[in-house]
C-alpha cells in the first residue's frame, strides 16, 4: 500500500506533465492553420508596376523630338542660305557657323548617321538622317566622332569644327535636305523647331 501510494505520487506529476505536453503539442493543427492561411493570397502574383507606368517621356520625345543649335560653344553666322559669293560656284546651299577650330559639333536632333566621310568641297561630312527622312549635313569637320549606322541623340557630340574641303577658315557648313532632296534654308528650319541661331 505504501509502495502504491509512493508510485502514485510519482506517476501523478508525470501524467500531468504528459497531458500538458500533449496539449502544447497541438502544434500540428496550428501548422495546418498557418499553411491554409498563407496559401491563397501569398501565391497571387504581384502586379508589375512597369506595365502600369509606361515610359511617358520617351513616347513624348518620339512624337516631337527636341532640337538644339549644332554647336555647343560660341559661333558667328558668316554665310546665309541662298547668298552668292565668289567662293561658291552657285548660291550658298547651307548656313555657315564660324567657330574656333576643334569646337564640338552636336546633333541638332535625334537621328541615324547615314554618311560619314570625305566629300570633295564639303570636306569631312557627316549626314544624320531624321525619322521623317530629313538629312542634316555637317561639313568641313576636322574630326568625325560618329560612324555610319550609329544612332545619335540631340546634343550628342558628333564631330569637331575644321577647315577640310573648300573653306577659308574654320566653320561648320550646315545643310538641311528634306527627304534627302534639294536643300532648304537651315535657319528657317531650325527656327521652325524653336531654335534661333
Ligand atoms: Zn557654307
Amino acid at each position: 500500500m505504501l509502495a502504491y501510494l509512493r508510485l502514485r505520487a510519482l506517476v501523478a506529476p508525470l501524467a500531468l506533465a504528459s497531458l500538458l505536453a500533449i496539449l502544447s503539442l497541438g502544434v500540428p493543427s496550428g501548422v495546418a492553420a498557418t499553411v491554409s492561411y498563407t496559401s491563397p493570397k501569398a501565391t497571387a502574383p504581384a502586379p508589375d508596376l512597369r506595365e502600369v507606368a509606361p515610359p511617358v517621356t520617351l513616347k513624348e520625345r518620339h512624337v516631337a523630338p527636341t532640337w538644339t543649335a549644332p554647336l555647343s560653344g560660341s559661333y558667328r553666322l558668316t554665310g546665309r542660305f541662298g547668298s552668292s559669293s565668289s567662293l561658291w560656284s552657285t548660291v550658298h546651299t547651307g548656313l555657315d557657323f564660324a567657330a574656333p577650330y576643334g569646337t564640338p559639333l552636336v546633333a541638332s536632333t535625334d537621328g541615324v548617321v547615314t554618311f560619314a566621310g570625305y566629300d570633295g568641297a564639303y570636306g569631312y561630312k557627316t549626314v544624320v538622317t531624321l525619322e521623317d527622312g530629313t538629312e542634316l549635313w555637317y561639313c568641313h569637320q576636322s574630326t568625325m566622332a560618329v560612324g555610319v549606322g550609329e544612332r545619335v541623340a540631340v546634343g550628342q557630340v558628333i564631330g569637331y569644327v575644321g577647315t577640310t574641303g573648300n573653306t577659308t577658315g574654320p566653320h561648320l557648313h550646315l545643310e538641311v535636305r528634306p527627304g534627302g532632296g534639294d536643300p532648304v534654308d537651315p535657319w528657317s528650319h531650325l527656327s521652325g523647331h524653336g531654335v534661333v541661331v
